[in-house]
């Protein structure tokens, strides 16, 4: 089959130019749902918003929420259509794959039909259904099972050439890291995620991170439990250290009770209250191009 989208970015609504992908969120949630936790969101809800981030001057959502723990496709095109909010979104495979596929398909020994069934998904354009724009393995720690799924999703990434966003609980990114390079990823084509968790990694992990040609997102930003300060002050010293090129920002709004409708943060957090703290500690508007326009460009763009 051949590959689709090449040089441009994979909506949920169709391929689009570079060009026209505009600030993005690199890591949200429109829908989630895993189990009791969590609730759903109403149209006039995500409306709503989606308008408010786009009055900030929002444009596109990465939607991460992993086939099995989302909602059908149809209804983010639905919404992309109703607000005119671009939505890539992501396939592969929870940290705890369960819901992805019948259990015949999580066999290690059949890595191979995992791989082959995530590049059919990432190139079949004939379908009809919306195509995954990213690969995303969302909130890895270090079990066997979550490598082995983070393995299948590295070569389905070498296959493609897709953004491979894979958020990782607390200081594994490394480790991470160390298995996509043994299994010949492009390091400059991963984004490296959760950069806040709750531990708090020390100036140097990013670093590390980065030095690799990784990307590092902080995208947790406005999160009740996040301790904005702290990432602020790693976010400063990545910056002054000149790595404005492999940073980005996001939220990870998941549920109803996040939102500003209740009270707590929204989708236009970032541009409305971080961006501006940002700039009053000194951080040019030529970072903050890079990290929100054209960092998720360079990335979401399909190169092969
Ligand atoms: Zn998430």
């Amino acid at each position: 089959m051949p590959a689709v989208g090449v040089n441009q970015i994979m909506t949920v609504t169709g391929p689009i130019d570079p060009s026209e992908l505009g600030m993005t969120l690199l890591h949200e949630h429109l829908y989630i749902n895993q189990g009791g936790a969590s609730r759903r969101r109403n149209d006039d809800l995500i409306d709503e918003e989606m308008s408010r981030f786009k009055a900030e001057g929002g444009r596109s959502i990465v939607e991460l929420t992993l086939p099995g723990i989302g909602d059908p496709e149809e209804r983010l095109k639905a919404i992309s259509e109703r607000t005119g909010v671009q939505i890539v979104t992501g396939s592969g495979w929870y940290r705890n794959p369960v819901n992805r596929l019948p259990d015949s398909r999580m066999d290690p020994d059949r890595e191979d039909n995992m791989v082959e069934y995530l590049i059919d998904e990432i190139d079949d354009y004939w379908s009809g259904d919306p195509n995954p724009g990213v690969i995303g393995v969302d909130r890895l720690s270090v079990s066997r099972r979550e490598y082995w799924v983070l393995r299948v999703s590295a070569r389905a990434q070498v296959a493609t050439g897709l953004c491979l966003n894979t958020p990782a609980i607390r200081d594994r990114g490394l480790a991470q890291l160390d298995i996509l390079t043994e299994e010949g990823v492009d390091l400059s084509r991963v984004v490296i995620g959760y950069g806040h968790d709750d531990s708090y990694p020390p100036l140097n992990y990013y670093l590390e991170i980065m030095d690799t040609g990784a990307t590092v997102a902080f995208d947790n930003i406005g999160h009740p439990r996040m301790h904005e300060s702290r990432v602020l002050g790693v976010l400063l010293g990545l910056l002054e250290r000149g790595y404005r090129e492999q940073v980005v920002l996001s939220q990870d709004l998941c549920y109803d009770d996040s939102l500003a409708a209740d009270g707590y943060t929204d989708y236009a957090y970032l541009q409305r209250e971080f961006i501006p703290k940002l700039l009053e500690a000194g951080v040019g508007e030529k970072a903050i191009h890079a990290m929100t326009v054209e960092n998720p460009r360079r990335l979401l763009t399909r190169t092969m």
